[in-house]
């Protein structure tokens, strides 16, 4: 047996009152049907606030979005200027490079190792981490032959001073490199060397730089200095007065080293200058 309920509607006065018999089932459904509405209402609702939040979030998304393909397109020219400067480097390093060793074959060819340039309106993340990379390389290429350019400088500058050159005391030349008589024997002998007539006292100055190997009296020589420069270069200077290095000393180009004189066999005050190459004697003219 279900409850009932009446709902009256009372009019005002004169009209019909009107009754309404309502089920407990129908008001228990009613009742369900109104919660399950405002749920319903409230998730619409709150749908509604959610997606209005995303919608903002998405518009501000939009605004960085522009703005980090604004700083791409910046990022991307910026590495297209250094692109660009490594390439004048890269030439000023060719050049430099061909100046050095014109035949290059003392140098392994360093290429330049750049790619081609960003198209700064569509560059994405990849083509600017491959330009980046690529512009990687190409320091490491410079690097690389710098460090090249360093060494080959070095050794031209140590073979430019280890290589003899001027004259190691003033005088004037009384005899030459080659064969001619001996003054002692008039027999037809090689000379080593070139005589270089001074006042006995003279400086004699090293000529390039090099470690002392031998200063001594020799019968022959008198007293000699011989100096060893590296690079298979000796020089010998002979029948001085006076000696002023020992062996061992280190020498640098135009020290002085000895005072010309007359020691050993010798016919006048004059300096012995000998020039070995590998050990073979070579004309010291060509290096006055
Ligand atoms: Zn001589």
């Amino acid at each position: 047996m279900s409850r009932r309920f009446t709902l009256m509607y009372i009019p005002d006065s004169g009209k019909q009152v009107r009754r309404l018999l309502i089920s407990h089932r129908l008001l228990v459904s009613a009742l369900v049907a109104v919660l399950l509405c405002t749920a319903l209402l409230g998730y619409v609702v709150a749908d509604y606030f959610r997606l209005q939040l995303d919608q903002e979030q998405f518009n501000q998304l939009l605004v960085e979005n522009s703005e980090q393909r604004q700083q791409l397109g910046q990022m991307s020219r910026d590495l297209n200027g250094l692109r660009h400067e490594m390439i004048v480097l890269a030439e000023s390093d060719a050049r430099v490079r061909e100046a050095l060793s014109p035949t290059t074959e003392n140098l392994v060819t360093v290429p330049v190792g750049i790619g081609g340039a960003i198209d700064t309106s569509t560059a994405d993340m990849t083509e600017l981490q491959k330009q980046i990379n690529s512009l990687r390389l190409a320091i490491d290429l410079r690097r690389e032959s710098q460090e090249e350019v360093r060494n080959l400088l070095n050794d031209k500058h140590s073979l430019a001073s280890a290589t003899p050159d001027g004259w190691p005391t003033k005088g004037w030349l009384t005899s030459y490199f080659g064969m001619r008589s001996s003054p002692y024997t008039g027999r037809r002998k090689m000379h080593e060397g070139l005589d270089i007539a001074a006042n006995t006292g003279t400086l004699v100055t090293a000529t390039a730089d090099g470690v002392v190997v031998k200063a001594t009296t020799e019968p022959g020589f008198g007293k000699v200095v011989m100096i060893d420069h590296g690079y298979g270069y000796r020089t010998i200077f002979g029948h001085n007065s006076k000696l002023l290095v020992k062996a061992g000393t280190r020498i640098r180009r135009g020290d002085r080293i000895a005072e010309v004189g007359n020691t050993g066999r010798s016919t006048g005050s004059h300096l012995h200058y000998e020039v070995r190459l590998n050990g073979v004697p070579i004309d010291p003219r060509k290096l006055l």
